[in-house]
């Protein structure tokens, strides 16, 4: 049985020939998702080959065999045409069009029930007129309807999936979800436990299930093949990097300079780091004003095809200029508005308004916003953000519509700006240059505002309250991006006294730049090595010439995510080599695959497990699967022939036994191949393996902690929990006693330690890690300078004394607020 929701029943409509009723009927079918776009076509062609007329004022257009394929879910529509519509050469008027798209016999006994219906003139008579959907809902399905519309059923196939991706189910991976099933050409459904479901092929639907990290999905479809390929596709990330670290702001920190006397202080979250003084401005956009002009539908919808084409051109100038200022992971932004311009749900949804009767600046804007509402209702502040990302399509596309200019953002001076929000495509066009920084009322620190505010390098807090909107323009005022505040009317002593600091941190940042090829050395010179985090031998000239002294972490996973079969040995030396011989005799650390966890192949076929990160992950799965490690340690083996500056590394070691028998496999590789020794090493990243350090140490040359992994072991908080961010902090005393366990083994068997999870490029991390005896740091690359200079600026009994003190704090908070700042005379001297 087909149900008829009141969706695809269309009453009072108007028609200008028989080919505008189809397509009417068309729209109706496709924005319900019955069938794709095109279908139409079929139903004209289908009117060409026949006429499809069926008696008393009823056609029943459908479309061609051959569109079949278009068909999504059997469906049908109607259009009530009360003045009529001439139909075929016989001169009939046709008042009721009853589109249908069948995909097998199911409509059948439609049929059979419109024959009915013809029987009967009265009915025929009152369902041509009839201003209540459900005489024609009950006359063509033998049910009156119930008031509320029945929840969609999950498709015949269906299977269980947790959503991997670190930031949730945002446009990205929706967009090449739906476009894999679009691909596939079958349906999928999306369900969570709650019993919200979704289109897989429509964008908006799925955002607003706000699916976050780790959220339970049941995934349907209407066939098997298409279903694992779909489960396959999600468990891998949809093509996000499951391991990248997330751009949150750094945890919450202590301010680093606080004024005396100010005429008031606003609270907000801190979003992105900086001091300054200045003048604030309020920057308030008009609100557009979108009257509803109904015109007329066939032009009203070509105009918004205008305005769609028009935005979508201004996105891809966006996404080059902001990817040249800022870097292509910041241009990517606006590619994700390209996307949500292109929500079919959103665009037919809007059409259908059109169709109803409305203006379509309207008619948008009321289908945007109804999404942008829903958006906003989300719990996670993450996905909850995407509705300004939305807002900000919306305001573009109607500007088209209504033919205006995009407004300029010139503060009229570096001035502290004030709004209520900003959209990112604002925060993009502003620049140091317009601006010293700004503050919103609304907005949250993961937003895409913030985010460009931090490429942008200017100081930003959101989430302000709306009182921040209240402040006069020409208010001097003081921001500080690092606590997240605004200091208003400030005293002339604060100013001054912010300004020096302000002077102090440029002078800082310049001078730890023109340092940044000096080893890496406490005040007193003891040598602490500064090395880079890098995956690829792409990245190696980029790191040296930020002032990396070797390659502390190669993440070799890289080389096998992002692709759909595993790099052979032969490709895998090739990169080896290609990084070892650009560090022209640095230290280069090769760590062994650390698949599993977050980082998952779906081309490997590794079984699913219910808790991964504490599953077959790292050396543990290589143990599983000699097919992969041994073509990885020879790869090693033929590259450390000619080059002795290249360690080996294994990740996830919890017991000796582990490290033991990776040996044992790497040593055999080794000697077959001819290859000399080459310095083995463990990551400390399981408590386990810290506290048995001593036994580990009698063995092998060196430790390098993960602290990423060490922390979410120690404290059992998911390293990507978003809600747990703020308090998965190495410099909690538990990770740091487990740090000072590993470096007194060490020390004890003549043993270095490293570092190369997160905490090493922190500045407090470094400070810290090197008081604990910790001697090689390896960091991404933009942190590299400012970690030399830190280290710089204190002796090695300084940064024992604070470690020693670190280790005997109560909370993470307690740790860093140990470390203040140096006072100015050491910069100003
Ligand atoms: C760590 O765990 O700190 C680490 C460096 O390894 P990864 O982040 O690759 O797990
Ligand atoms: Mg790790």
């Amino acid at each position: 049985m087909i149900d008829l929701p009141q969706q695809l029943i269309r009453l009072g409509a108007q028609a200008g020939s028989k080919a505008d009723a189809i397509t009417q009927v068309a729209a109706l079918l496709s924005a319900a998702g019955k069938v794709a776009p095109d279908y139409v076509q079929g139903m004209h062609a289908r009117e060409e080959q026949a006429n499809t007329y069926l008696g008393l004022g009823i056609a029943i257009p459908h479309g061609t065999p051959e569109t079949r394929g278009l068909i999504h879910e059997t469906g049908l529509a109607v259009l009530q045409v009360p003045q009529g519509v001439a139909w075929g050469e016989g001169g009939e008027t046709v008042r009721l069009v009853v589109g249908i798209a069948a995909a097998s016999d199911e409509h059948l006994d439609i049929l059979r029930r419109l024959t009915r219906v013809l029987a009967d003139e009265k009915l025929v008579e009152k369902l041509s007129t009839t201003a209540d959907p459900a005489d024609i809902q009950e006359a063509l399905t033998g049910e009156r309807p119930a008031d509320a519309a029945p929840a969609a059923r999950d498709l015949p196939y269906s299977a269980q999936v947790t959503l991997p991706n670190p930031l949730g189910m945002h446009a990205r991976p929706a967009t090449g979800l739906a476009n894999l099933v679009r691909s596939r050409g079958g349906r999928v459904r999306l369900r969570r436990d709650s019993g919200e479901s979704a289109d897989a092929t429509r964008l908006m639907e799925v955002l607003a299930l706000g699916l976050t990290r780790g959220t339970p999905l049941t995934v349907s479809a209407d066939n098997p093949d298409t279903l694992s390929a779909v489960t396959d596709a999600i468990r891998a990330g949809l093509g996000d990097d499951l391991s990248a670290p997330v751009d949150h702001p750094a945890p919450r920190r202590e301010p680093e300079w606080v004024p005396q006397t100010v005429g008031a202080t606003v609270e907000g979250v801190a979003a992105a780091d900086g001091l300054v003084v200045g003048v604030t401005r309020q920057h308030a956009p008009r609100p557009l004003e979108v009257r509803d002009e109904p015109g007329d539908p066939a032009q009203d919808a070509a105009r918004l095809d205008d305005a769609l084409a028009a935005a979508h051109a201004e996105l891809d100038i966006l996404i080059e200029e902001v990817g040249a200022r800022f870097g292509a992971d910041k241009g990517a932004i606006f590619r994700a508005h390209q996307e949500l311009l292109a929500d079919d749900g959103t665009v037919q949804d809007a059409v259908g308004r059109v169709l109803d009767g409305h203006g379509v600046a309207w008619a948008y804007q009321s289908a945007t916003g109804e999404r942008i509402a829903q958006l906003q209702k989300l719990d996670d502040p993450t996905l909850a953000a995407r509705a300004a990302d939305l807002g900000d399509v919306q305001r573009r596309v109607l500007r088209h519509l209504l033919g205006l200019q995009e407004p300029e953002v010139h503060p009229g001076g570096p001035v502290i700006l004030l709004a209520p929000d900003l959209t990112p495509s604002d925060t993009a066009r502003l620049g140091p240059g317009t601006l010293l920084g700004f503050v919103t009322a609304q907005g949250g620190p993961t937003s895409h505002t913030a985010i460009i505010a931090r490429g942008l390098g200017l100081p930003a807090v959101v989430a302000a309250g709306s009182g921040v909107l209240e402040v006069p323009d020409g208010t001097p005022a003081i921001l500080d991006g690092v606590a997240g505040r605004l200091y208003l009317n400030p005293s002339e002593a604060d100013v001054q006294s912010a300004r020096e600091r302000q002077g102090v941190l440029e002078r800082e940042r310049e001078a730890a730049r023109a340092a940044r090829f000096e080893p890496g050395a406490t005040r007193d010179g003891t040598r602490i090595e500064v090395a880079a985090n890098i995956n690829r031998a792409a990245d190696a000239l980029p790191a040296l010439e930020a002032g990396a002294e070797g390659v502390g972490l190669m993440r070799t996973e890289f080389l096998f995510l992002e692709r759909d079969s595993v790099p052979d040995e032969d490709e895998q030396e090739r990169e080896y080599r290609a990084m070892a011989r650009a560090l022209e005799g640095r230290p280069l650390i090769i760590r062994t695959l650390d698949i599993g966890g977050d980082k998952e192949v779906p081309y490997l076929g590794l079984a699913r497990e219910d808790n991964s990160f504490l599953g077959l992950r790292g050396i543990r799965l290589c143990f599983e699967r000699p097919d992969l490690f041994l073509p990885q340690l020879r790869a090693v083996a033929r590259v450390a022939r000619d080059h002795p500056n290249v360690h080996l590394m294994f990740p996830m070691v919890s017991t000796l036994e582990d490290f033991r028998r990776a040996r044992a496999i790497f040593e055999d590789v080794r000697r077959e191949l001819g290859a000399p020794e080459v310095p083995l090493g463990v990551m400390i990243e399981v408590p386990s393996a810290a506290l048995i350090a001593g036994a580990l140490a009698a063995e092998v040359d060196f430790f390098s902690v993960g602290t990423n992994d060490l922390t979410q072991y120690t404290l059992a908080m998911d390293r990507l929990h978003p809600q747990l961010a703020h308090q998965t902090d190495a410099m909690h005393p538990a990770v740091l006693q487990l740090i000072h366990l590993t470096v007194q083994a060490a020390e004890r068997h003549g043993k270095w330690v490293g570092v190369c999870g997160g905490a090493a490029g922190d500045e407090v991390g470094a400070l810290m890690l090197a008081g604990l005896g910790v001697r090689e740091l390896s960091v991404s690359t933009p942190q590299i300078a400012g970690v030399k200079a830190a280290l710089r600026g204190r002796t090695l009994s300084d940064l024992q004394a604070l470690a020693r003190q670190a280790l005997t704090q109560s909370s993470a908070g307690a740790v860093r607020a140990l470390v203040r700042p140096q006072e100015p005379q050491e910069a100003g001297a």
